[in-house]
């Protein structure tokens, strides 16, 4: 094809400015390889360089200044760490010092002193005197520019440090525009499309994104490049869909022993019509001679894990094995004890597989697997390992599954000679867009109804100062015989903090729940896995009254007697992460309660999404407005979910370009399913290109 040799693809050292040395840099802190990365390595804003301020008329309150003025005093200051370059550049109104943290000695080496500068930067205030840190400088010339709108580009310290500044990134994007044809650029978007959908064309997009002559014009591009993101996420789930629908599978056609006598004499409660018809869906799409690639959502406590029991019965029923995939250690051994449980009386084995089984125990399990002596077994990413091999794999279920990536998934399907059957199930709520963008090549089942008999969950907003009341009260419902739950936040940036105020914490609830009448377990993310699990199985069991936890709780665990949550710092925590924390509780028949205790200082935006907790439990809004405050980069798991990255596109903001590209996508696939068209070949070879930079090699 003509666009293999473009010229885009020539490596980035062959650029006119760049040549070995910086071409080393660039691919070294931002991959930028070639002429194509420059190309979409895209400015995130664009300063306005028209003035230039007088150096005794800077604003201390404005951001940034560009300032014209000779240099002079150019010293190395301080030592170690601290050493730092200063100059000072003065006009005929005023002087102000230039700073250098890093790359002191290359400035030193580069900067004149006594010649005329161009400088910009971001102002600070210290000690009463305004300064610039790591200004871009550029020796006046004739040749400078003084432009209109500069486009500012990331950039890293280091880069910044050898003088590759946003200048450098605007020159070096010039110089390559002025060789670039626009034909150079390969328009991949069909041309019906950019005309039904008013595009400008792929080169003028870029072109304007780098140097866009008005706003106007950077709207029109930006648009068009976010359209391009979203639409090619779109096209790629679809094409999954397509490949899906047409991929044959294992044919459950009966339903056997296992099946039937676990549902006649084991299940311990009678099924809900929700989780029947669920059933009913599996069925029909194991049955099909097609495989199954179905998405179980249900919210926390809706009783998915009855339903992915039944499916794996199902599949021993006709020949085949089963597993079953948690996203952590604790929650696979949780699956691991109630699913033995209630096969054991079937004398069904079950056996458990995660990183921490070594040894004997190891060996042993692989080898029954692959003899087929083992029909099920539950774990955690252990499972997709390469060197677990089936005998004869039918059905993997996924549980959690906002932990695994579509590139994870596909792995299990080099499990068997034709793929099993997948199940995901997700306790996440999850808005339309963000499941359009992650699980839009998945056959949807929904969970809508809990099992009878469970009472809404009280919520309440509390604040420090009632903190007695809450204390008291907590205890009076552990003297009624349950169990209750206090957690902490636990941010990674912070965790030495968090880990302090874990133990204060813990400090205070013995002040309240006194040694020699009540038992706490505490768990947290510094404790050795199997201390860990052993005090959450003291909770578990019932042995103690009240559990002391970080996060870690968070997914999963099944306490039917625990009624009691109280949340600490709750404005620190996201609100799906609050839902799914609060699902802990509720799953007997005891009225439950979830108290949401603020700090003193909390923020009134804080109060107000706090508020939407105390408001609702239903998950699928508070997903919403989790997303819509901060963003699906934040969304609980989402970011190592194996999304396809966009540079520019937001799904929330961008939502109505996201249903645009959804249309527009299908009604290309139904016109041309294998994109044969000769229009479509562009299109057809940037997606082959980007399955290989998501991983999903392994589908085809
Ligand atoms: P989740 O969907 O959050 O994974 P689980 O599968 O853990 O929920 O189920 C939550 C609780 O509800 C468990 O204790 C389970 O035994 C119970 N449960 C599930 N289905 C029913 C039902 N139909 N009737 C009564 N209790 C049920
Ligand atoms: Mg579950």
């Amino acid at each position: 094809m003509s666009n293999v040799a473009s010229i885009l693809e020539s490596p980035i050292e062959f650029l006119k400015g760049v040549g070995p040395q910086r071409g080393e840099l660039l691919r070294a802190e931002l991959g930028i390889a070639t002429f194509a990365d420059l190309l979409h390595h895209y400015p995130y804003r664009y300063s306005d360089r028209s003035q230039i301020t007088r150096i005794g008329f800077i604003d201390p309150r404005a951001e940034y200044v560009q300032l014209q003025g000779t240099l002079v005093n150019i010293i190395e200051e301080g030592e170690g760490r601290k050493r730092r370059l200063v100059a000072t550049l003065y006009d005929d109104t005023g002087r102000i010092e230039l700073l250098w943290f890093q790359g002191a000695q290359w400035m030193k080496k580069t900067l004149k002193q006594n010649e005329r500068y161009l400088v910009y930067g971001k102002i600070s205030v210290f000690n009463g005197n305004i300064n610039i840190a790591h200004p871009e400088i550029e020796l006046l010339s004739a040749e400078t520019a003084s432009p209109g709108r500069q486009p500012m580009y990331p950039t890293t310290e280091k880069l910044r440090s050898r003088s590759i500044t946003n200048r450098s990134f605007a020159k070096l994007t010039q110089a390559l525009f002025e060789k670039l044809k626009p034909g150079d650029v390969t328009e991949i978007l069909p041309p019906e499309i950019m005309n039904r959908y008013r595009l400008c064309s792929r080169y003028q997009a870029l072109k304007w994104l780098h140097f866009p002559d008005t706003e106007e014009h950077e709207q029109v591009a930006r648009h068009r490049m976010k359209w391009e993101e979203l639409f090619l996420s779109q096209m790629l789930i679809g094409r999954l869909r397509l490949q899906h629908t047409a991929q044959a599978g294992w044919r459950f056609d009966k339903v056997g022993d296992n099946f039937n006598n676990f549902f006649k004499e084991h299940l311990p409660f009678e099924l809900t019509n929700a989780q029947k018809r669920v059933l009913r869906e599996i069925r029909q799409d194991t049955g099909s001679g097609k495989q199954m690639n179905r998405l179980l959502q249900g919210d926390v406590g809706s009783g998915k894990t009855i339903v992915a029991l039944m499916s794996m019965l199902l599949a021993l029923d006709n020949g085949f094995q089963a597993c079953i995939m948690a996203p952590t250690e604790i929650l696979a051994q949780q699956h691991f004890s109630g699913l033995s449980g209630l096969l054991q009386e079937m004398g069904i084995e079950v056996r458990l597989l995660t990183g921490s089984v070594k040894g004997k125990p190891r060996k042993e399990i692989l080898q029954q697997l692959a003899d087929g002596s083992l029909r099920i077994v539950v774990g955690t990413h252990a499972l997709i390992e390469d060197e677990v091999r089936f005998r004869n794999l039918g059905l993997a279920v996924i549980d959690e599954q906002h932990r695994f990536g579509v590139g994870q998934r596909a792995r299990l399907w080099q499990k068997n000679e034709l793929p099993p059957h997948v199940l995901v199930m997700t306790a996440t709520p999850i808005p339309r867009t963000l499941a359009l963008t992650m699980y839009g090549d998945l056959e949807v089942s929904v969970i809508d109804e809990l099992p009878p008999g469970r009472q809404p969950i009280k919520t309440i907003l509390a604040r420090d100062m009632q903190r007695a009341k809450v204390m008291e009260f907590i205890r009076r419902e552990v003297d009624k015989g349950r169990q209750a739950y206090i957690v902490y936040p636990l941010i990674e940036e912070s965790e030495k903090l968090d880990y302090e105020s874990l133990m204060e914490g813990y400090g205070q609830v013995k002040v309240w729940f006194d040694e020699n009448r009540y038992r706490i377990a505490m768990v947290h993310g510094r404790q050795e896995a199997g201390e860990r699990e052993r005090n959450m199985h003291r909770f578990v069991k019932g042995e103690a009254h009240v559990l002391v936890a970080t996060t870690v709780i968070e997914v999963g665990v099944n306490v039917p007697n625990a009624s009691v949550m109280l949340i600490e710092s709750a404005e620190r925590f996201g609100l799906s992460q609050m839902h799914q924390l609060r699902g802990r509780v509720g799953r007997g028949a005891e009225q439950s309660y979830c108290i949401l205790m603020a700090g003193s200082k909390v923020s009134d935006e804080s109060l107000k999404r706090l508020k939407i907790m105390e408001s609702t439990t239903d998950g699928f809004r508070i997903a919403e407005e989790d997303l819509a405050m901060r963003g699906p980069g934040d969304m609980h798991g989402t970011q190592q979910s194996g999304l396809l990255k966009f540079k520019l596109a937001d799904i929330v903001q961008d939502s109505g370009i996201l249903e645009e590209t959804r249309l527009a996508a299908l009604h290309l696939l139904t016109a041309d399913p294998t994109l044969a068209l000769a229009q479509n070949q562009p299109l057809r070879y940037t997606l082959s290109q980007q399955r290989k930079q998501a991983h999903w090699g392994k589908i085809s």
